[in-house]
């Protein structure tokens, strides 16, 4: 096979030029101008923090810089900023900012000491001890109940239901009844401010062996979210950040993702990276001019890559991160060698380079046989983290050549030779076993899913993950508590943490969502949700079964979720649970953030009947926001939820063994029996909702791993 090099462009170092210049951030932050900023402004005053430049500061103390306010000032050229105004922009003198801060310190004070007086009284008694006996460990699951989740004011508290703006009811086509042009109620709700969530949260112990660390990975929430591996990237970034660790995320700059919505975007450099093509029967590598952007996403310091303006290329184009009008084997294949290509020309010289999924398997393979040693990059170790065996990256010769790279030196039995291709034509590389036989460390989302694939459940993979089994572990996900935070969220219509205001306020959430989906506003009947994506994984049949159940039951059930095995519910939504046959179901065949943090607030149970799940982060999802999760003993969730009637004194949900539909029954009859004991069922929401799946634990496991390499 021969090879030749043909430069296409050799500019490397060229400022960005284009005509979709991302804008530096802008993001409309209108439902902030309440007291909330009035008070921070207020506070910063008070701490005497005067310039802007120590405002940014304060704030990426806590993972999170935003530079909008800064760009909106310097572009107004006006040393009258917005410290010097009042919410309603009128000029305000020092003295009058003075007293309306001693005006509101002592308003606080009052409400604090009445939200105290409210809880003594409101507690069940067996939670009003700051020690609950929910903190005692088990043998079957590593339970801890968080301290943090018990405190913290919560971020609205209407003090009443005439106090919350209820939804319009959603119409088939999903708008508000008589207002065909108005934007479903999920939609209209107030959208997260990581500036608001992160703000204070330092308490994470520092580490005194900082480590440059660089994920590349094709997903990172909440803004290049499809799933858990988005979620995953980000908790375990910010928390390893606020550890003290350099932390940088490599990431595609798809076309989907929402520039105004990256914070602190700035053009960081273009560069060329090889690029293998087939031209008149020939192997030709050209250079692909690429531009790198840097950011912040969920309070990550984040390089974004895409093809250069200029480039003719369709790779990361389209509306959606996957199944977009790109090639996606060619661009990850293209992505994974020009994350390389940029931490080596960006000098950055990481000490970790941590991969994650089949998309950037080509990571390890390459940096071991092309860079190291050869270019700038030579300390890196690489980490594998396996989310899903469900995709392993099937990928011909030919098509690694995408890469730079001939693919004929990986297409070996003890590289990356997928061995259930030996003897057809051609055969095959798997890009996940190349991952792991390349990378110095292995792991996976939790120890049982690690166990289940060393086992043989994991098909061709597991016969390789045996053989590199010394470096193979399985590492608990966590979610980021931050983000994830019934107190603070803003898409709730009344927030609750446990101790606070927890079964009255779930209470109003669950009617909200009742009455904007059309449902019975019952608060007697459970309302079990599920929020996932719809392939077979999922357990696609126990979900059918559980809707077509939930009326017999007296139950109520929302489904959110989409993919490529949603067609029956497709025809389930528009035919027996359509708006008009059913007040108790409602399917949602869509992706949707806002909509589902409102489902899980509103939920008495969330169903996970998964076949088989690496980690799964909905049932802790579910906890975290007074949820009992109800869910099949697989992977990580058999590893993070007990069963109530099993353990009376630890459990935190309902477990279920069968792939059948008896037992997913029975189970769930035994979830609306403890329903019904109201007392009891109010104690176990506060239970599940203290339980503690933050990442700090599994941060500093991680952080072990690394120091081990
Ligand atoms: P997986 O990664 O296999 O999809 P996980 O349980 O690990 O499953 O993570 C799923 C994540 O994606 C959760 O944060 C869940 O809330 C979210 N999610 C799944 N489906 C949807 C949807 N249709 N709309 C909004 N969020 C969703």
């Amino acid at each position: 096979m021969t090879t030749t090099t043909t430069m296409i462009t050799s500019s490397s170092s060229r400022n960005f030029v284009g005509n979709k210049v991302p804008r530096v951030c802008r993001k409309t932050r209108r439902h902030r101008l309440g007291e909330n900023r009035m008070m921070m402004m207020m506070m910063m005053m008070m701490k005497k923090i005067s310039t802007r430049d120590e405002r940014r500061n304060e704030r990426s103390r806590f993972g999170c810089v935003r530079v909008a306010a800064a760009a909106r000032s310097s572009s107004s050229g006006s040393s009258n900023d917005d410290d010097d105004k009042n919410i309603n922009g009128a000029t305000t003198t020092r003295d009058e900012l003075l007293e309306e801060i001693e005006k509101l310190k002592a308003e606080n004070a009052k409400l604090k000491m009445l939200q105290m007086q409210l809880e003594d009284v409101s507690l069940p008694s067996s939670l009003s001890s700051s020690s609950s006996n929910s903190s005692k460990s088990t043998t079957t699951a590593t339970i801890k109940t968080t301290k943090k989740a018990a405190v913290g004011a919560l971020r609205s508290d209407p003090k009443s239901e005439s106090e919350i703006e209820w939804p319009l009811p959603i119409t088939a086509e999903g708008c508000p009844v008589g207002e065909e042009d108005k934007k479903p109620f999920w939609e209209t709700r107030p959208k997260n401010d990581p500036d608001e969530l992160f703000e204070g949260k330092t308490a994470t112990e520092k580490t005194n062996r900082p480590k440059k660390i660089a994920h590349v990975t094709a997903e990172l929430a909440p803004l290049a979210k499809v799933g858990g591996l988005g979620d995953v990237t980000q908790g375990l970034g910010r928390t390893m950040k606020m550890q003290g660790h350099e932390v940088e995320i490599i990431l595609p700059f798809y076309q989907s993702l929402d520039a105004n919505e990256i914070f602190d975007l700035k053009h960081v450099m273009d560069f060329d990276v090889p690029k293998g093509t087939k031209w008149d029967g020939e192997n030709v590598v050209s250079m692909m001019k690429t531009s790198a952007y840097s950011g912040n996403i969920g309070g990550c310091d984040v390089i974004l890559l895409k093809p250069h303006e200029e480039t003719n290329s369709n790779i990361f184009k389209g509306g959606a991160i996957y199944g977009g009008s790109y090639n996606e084997l060619e661009a990850y294949l293209y992505f994974s060698r020009a994350s390389l290509e940029f931490l080596d020309k960006s000098g950055r010289d990481p000490d970790v380079i941590h991969v994650h999924e089949w998309q950037t398997c080509a990571v390890p393979m390459l940096y071991w046989e092309e860079y190291h040693g050869k270019t700038s990059l030579n300390k890196a170790k690489i980490v594998m983290t396996i989310h899903n065996l469900d995709n392993t990256g099937e990928c011909r010769e030919e098509e690694f050549f995408a890469t730079g790279v001939n693919g004929e030196k990986f297409n070996v039995i003890e590289k990356a030779l997928d061995e259930r291709t030996i003897g057809h034509n051609p055969e095959r590389m798997c890009l996940m076993k190349g991952g792991v036989v390349y990378s110095n460390k292995v792991t996976t989302v939790s120890p049982t899913y690690a166990k289940e694939t060393l086992d043989g459940n994991g098909g061709f993979m597991s016969k390789i993950l045996k053989a590199n089994q010394e470096k193979f572990s399985g590492i608990l996900n966590g979610i980021d508590y931050d983000l994830w935070n019934p107190a603070l969220d803003a898409t709730l219509p009344a927030n609750f943490a446990p101790g606070n205001k927890m079964t009255e306020n779930k209470k109003l959430c669950k009617k909200y969502l009742q009455i904007g989906l059309g449902l019975d506003a019952d608060e007697t009947k459970p309302l079990i949700v599920c929020i996932s994506r719809l392939v077979p994984q999922k357990g696609i049949h126990l979900i059918e079964r559980a809707v077509t159940q939930s009326e017999n039951n007296g139950n109520q059930f929302v489904l959110l979720g989409s993919g490529h095995s949603d067609g029956g519910f497709k025809r389930m939504a528009n035919e027996e649970f359509s708006q008009t046959n059913s007040s108790n179901v409602r399917l949602m065949i869509t992706y949707s953030d806002a909509l589902s943090r409102l489902m899980y607030a509103a939920a008495d149970f969330v169903l996970v009947p998964s076949m088989f799940e690496p980690c799964g982060l909905t049932q802790m999802i579910a906890m975290r926001y007074g949820a009992l999760p109800i869910v099949r003993s697989t992977g990580g969730l058999a590893d993070t939820v007990i069963d109530c009637d099993a353990d009376q004194e630890n459990g935190n949900g309902f477990v279920f063994y069968g792939a059948d539909d008896q037992s997913l029954d029975e189970c769930i009859q035994r979830a609306n029996k403890t329903f019904q004991d109201r007392k009891k069922f109010h104690e176990l929401q506060e239970r599940v909702a203290r339980v503690d799946y933050g990442w700090e634990a599994s941060g500093n496991v991680y952080a072990k791993l690394y120091e081990s390499l």
